[in-house]
């Protein structure tokens, strides 16, 4: 049987009873070593299980990205100084794919920590982007969106996002990222990045496959203290809904400085969406500027005192205990930080010090609340916002290494206000443009409301359907 199936049809399949499932975890895994081979997008592969799961997701493979902890399964978040950190225990999102028979392949290659938008910052090797191995699959989760585009075999991957880091990837890959409202997806077993702004979410090759993941993932849980009191929803249930007049709010600021070809393709797209019943209007975010220096303030802050408890003694890397503590804890954390780490310890270290907590990370507060109000005033007009997922195509390795740290930050101008704010979005492959003869896929970021994801799916459903890329038959 050919098992280079969609999600859907490997689910319907299955419940027929087509589906063999030693052959086809057998073939899965070995398609697996072959892509990661040349790719290098997981940095831990799990073993395949022998016995056949049941219903709901019927051995189903999701994988994981490598800052969620899975129980007996290596999880570094992509950094040296967790190398041999093996989790007891599972997230909750983890816990609740496996209690649906979905199938733990493995974990994903990522910045260190997060921090990163091309995943460049891996200590265990960078991912390549399917559609051309010299460019970055973006990051920070690179590669769950890379081996979601690359594989042909039914897979959804689980990933996150503090300030982008799932819209990004999928734009650069052509696959579809669903970064939920912050809260709705519990983050206990998240190695945290930024716990304000660290959300869970999804990347699949369609909407559906998205919202099916969501559905599982989604819903309270006592055991994180930020988890809205909200129930999972059966989010793929009405995502065909055919939706009358779609009010989309195109903010002027999202289209300032990027790249020509990007804005071409997104402008593209809106007027095909115009020609299919959507009602546009452009109008303006005037934060949006602040958004960046906001974000990097509150995200390092938050990173500083996150990884303090990296320290030799209860996780990860240790070595003999000697010396003092101080030059114990430095030796340790100098060798197994990277570079980025670093450099974000001593940024949020001092802006949190005594006298700069007002000037920088209290002020930084207030722009993100200014940001939240403003949103909220958008979504009083219009059903979503839509622009441009990255204002840049996936760039080559060789020109990011040329990138200072600041225009490093500055290519996560447009994912950052929405992440900030914690409403939902969702990113959709919508064109694709050239570089260097090189076809390369472009993102279109869709906004939604707090806690409207069945909404913003729904749409997202109907925005894939008008722009037929058909990109699951992409051949690499
Ligand atoms: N690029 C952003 C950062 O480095 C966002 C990454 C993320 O969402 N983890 O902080």
């Amino acid at each position: 049987m050919n098992y280079k199936i969609p999600v859907k049809e490997f689910l319907d399949q299955s419940k027929n009873g087509n589906i063999d499932y030693q052959d086809f975890t057998q073939k899965f895994f070995e398609e697996l070593k072959k892509i990661n081979k040349k790719y290098n997008y997981l940095i831990t592969t799990a073993k395949p299980e022998k016995n056949k799961p049941k219903e709901n997701l019927s051995g189903l493979p999701i994988s994981v990205k490598d800052n969620i902890c899975t129980k007996n399964l290596r999880s570094t978040a992509g950094s040296g100084i967790l190398e041999n950190y093996i989790p007891v225990f599972d997230a909750t999102s983890v816990e609740r794919i496996k209690t649906q028979n979905g199938l733990i392949i493995g974990k994903t290659a990522m910045d260190e920590f997060g921090f990163g938008t091309f995943s460049t910052n891996c200590a265990f090797g960078t991912p390549k982007n399917p559609y051309d191995k010299n460019r970055s699959c973006g990051g920070s989760s690179g590669g769950a969106a890379g081996l979601t585009a690359a594989l042909e075999y039914p897979h959804i991957a689980l990933a996150e996002s503090t300030g982008g880091s799932i819209s990004c990837p999928a734009s650069f890959c052509g696959v579809v990222g669903l970064t939920p409202t912050y809260g709705l997806v519990s983050r206990y077993g998240l190695i945290d990045y930024a716990n304000s702004l660290d959300k869970i979410g999804c990347i699949g090759k369609c909407v559906w496959d998205v919202a099916l993941l969501l559905s599982i993932i989604a819903g309270y849980d006592s055991r994180d203290s930020t988890s809205l009191n909200e129930k999972s929803i059966d989010y793929i249930k009405d995502i065909e809904d055919r939706l009358k007049k779609v009010k989309i709010g195109i903010p002027k600021e999202y289209f300032k400085n990027i790249d020509k070809q990007v804005e071409k393709v997104a402008w593209q797209a809106i007027k095909k969406l115009e020609d299919n019943g959507f009602d546009y209007k452009e109008f303006s975010l005037p934060t949006t500027k602040f958004a960046l220096s906001s974000y990097y303030i509150i995200a390092c802050a938050e990173a500083s005192t996150n990884l303090a408890k990296f320290c030799g003694l209860r996780y990860g890397l240790h070595e003999k205990l000697e010396g003092n503590f101080n030059e114990y804890f430095s030796k340790i954390r100098t060798k197994g930080f990277g570079e980025e780490a670093k450099r974000r310890i001593i940024l949020g270290t001092f802006a949190r010090m005594a006298g700069y907590r007002e000037k920088y990370y209290l002020q930084a507060l207030k722009v993100r609340t200014l940001i939240i109000n403003e949103f909220k005033k958008a979504f009083r007009k219009f059903d979503c916002i839509i622009a441009p997922t990255m204002p840049i195509l996936p760039p080559l390795f060789s020109d990011i290494k040329k990138l200072s740290p600041l225009e490093n930050y500055q290519c996560d101008v447009l994912t950052v206000p929405a992440n900030l704010a914690g409403i939902p979005h969702l990113s959709i492959p919508c064109g694709f443009a050239f570089d260097r003869s090189v076809k390369l896929p472009v993102g279109l970021h869709v906004l939604g409301n707090y806690l409207q994801e069945e909404r913003l799916l729904q749409i997202g459903n109907t925005v894939e359907k008008i722009l037929n890329l058909n990109i699951s038959k992409t051949k690499y």
